[in-house]
């Protein structure tokens, strides 16, 4: 038999050791404790029965939603009372459509959807920056360069047609009793600014949404809007200070165990506040954005627990967005306050070097030897100084992989990829784009 998800978490966090991704996409249901299911998807769906029905926590994405309710529905076919977004990702609210058939087919209402006051216009943001949007996670997740992104999926809408929004909204917390089971929703600011988190006091459970991934908060992402580690970690304290006996993020696996689920939370916490005393003590002491990002680093073991480790955001991103936070954009060299243009500046050091090719060589030479930032810098350059150099992009492309290969997080990962994929095309190479696992076609 298959381990159960809370053994396998437990011994993920006891041992320290994991041999098995603790992110896993595979639409199957396991109960949690009686009347409390939780399906693992892109997003999971955590679902709680109650004597009015079932409340559900978050829908999934476009393309599992459906898949989710397959599992759901072998398990109960109470109808559905309430659906709770713990934030307005498209992977947790755009599996909605599924919720909204399902009510729709057996006739009955659609489900009461709640969430907090800043998802709708959530909601409205993603609708106005639907290119963007797609541009960046097509990046992100496919490491797809933006030409990609012609045809009839740069048509369809970010959000799709038909995804429920909520009716009932609140604004710092609200407590609700559905079928004799208490709801307490509290609001806290994290990895979005609309992000609940639930209490439910009957199962000593919490529903924590995004504050907890099993992998180092996605506090940082180049792409996205701000987020707010200082808040992140005091939400954190909060779950912490509850009876909670069963902790449900909305990625990763569920956890069981009240002493083991406060050392996560507390050490994810004090990761975080650790992130922003240092670099807000640095700027208060006149550093520049460069010296911060290559000055504070977080303790490598830390990095190493099973549920810390960055794999999706990193710790260098999160230090950015320390300094969008505090500061502003500005990043303390003068030259970057009005500057050039990128073709500008790389023309001329091509021509002082000697030429476009010259810096494409030494790019290459320090790629080989292990000099990444510093290559991609020079042959970022050159390609600006000779963009039809089939040449140029051949070796941007291998660059642009090695980096690739030497990062962990997907972020990083999918961005280097992308501008490795842009070269490729370029240069006339073929090469496979990775559909986007946010693909609203699947
Ligand atoms: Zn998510």
């Amino acid at each position: 038999m298959a381990e159960h998800v809370l053994d396998l978490s437990s011994r993920f966090i006891d041992t320290g050791r994991v041999d098995g991704p603790p992110n896993r996409v595979t639409h199957e249901l396991s109960e949690l404790a009686d009347g409390v299911a939780l399906v693992e998807a892109f997003s999971h769906v955590l679902v709680v029965d109650t004597d009015e029905g079932l409340v559900a926590f978050d829908s999934s994405g476009p393309g599992s939603g459906g898949r989710v309710l397959e599992s759901l529905r072998r398990w109960s076919d109470a109808p559905f009372h309430s659906l709770v977004y713990t934030h307005g990702h498209i992977d947790h609210v755009g599996g909605s459509r599924a919720f909204a058939h399902d009510a729709k087919s057996s006739g009955r209402p659609l489900p009461n959807v709640i969430g907090h006051e800043n998802l709708i216009p959530r909601l409205q943001r993603y609708r106005a920056t639907t290119g963007y949007n797609k541009v960046i996670n097509a990046r992100q997740f496919g490491g797809s360069p933006v030409s990609t992104l012609s045809g009839t999926s740069s048509q369809q809408p970010f959000i799709p047609e038909g995804t429920l929004e909520p009716v009932i909204e609140y604004s710092d917390a609200m407590t609700t009793e559905i079928g004799g089971v208490e709801f307490q929703l509290h609001h806290a600011l994290g990895e979005t600014d609309d992000h609940t988190w639930t209490w439910i006091p009957h199962h000593q459970m919490i529903s924590a949404g995004d504050q907890f991934i099993w992998n180092f908060p996605n506090c940082g992402n180049p792409q996205k809007v701000q987020r707010y580690p200082m808040e992140w970690a005091a939400s954190l304290r909060e779950m912490a200070a509850t009876d909670v006996e069963l902790f449900v993020p909305a990625h990763g696996l569920p956890i069981a165990g009240h002493n083991r689920i406060i050392s996560c939370l507390n050490q994810v916490a004090s990761t975080l506040e650790q992130l922003v005393d240092d670099v807000v003590s640095a700027m208060n002491s006149g550093a520049t954005l460069n010296d911060i990002v290559l000055g504070v680093t977080v303790d490598p073991e830390v990095l190493e627990l099973p549920y810390l480790r960055p794999l999706y955001d990193e710790p260098e991103f999160v230090i950015r967005n320390i300094w969008r936070l505090y500061g502003g954009w500005w990043d303390g060299k003068p030259s970057r306050l009005k500057p050039a243009s990128d073709v500008a500046l790389a023309v001329e050091l091509a021509e002082l070097a000697g030429g476009a090719e010259t810096l494409s060589e030494r790019a290459r030479v320090l790629a080989e030897s292990g000099e990444l930032r510093v290559a991609c810098h020079l042959i970022d350059m050159a390609a600006d100084a000779a963009p039809d150099s089939t040449a140029i992009h051949e070796i941007r492309a291998w660059i642009y992989l090695t980096r690739r290969a030497a990062e962990s997080s997907l972020m990083s990962k999918g961005i280097f990829e992308s501008a490795a994929n842009e070269s490729r095309e370029a240069a006339g190479q073929e090469f496979e784009p990775r559909r986007s696992i946010l693909s609203l076609e699947e």
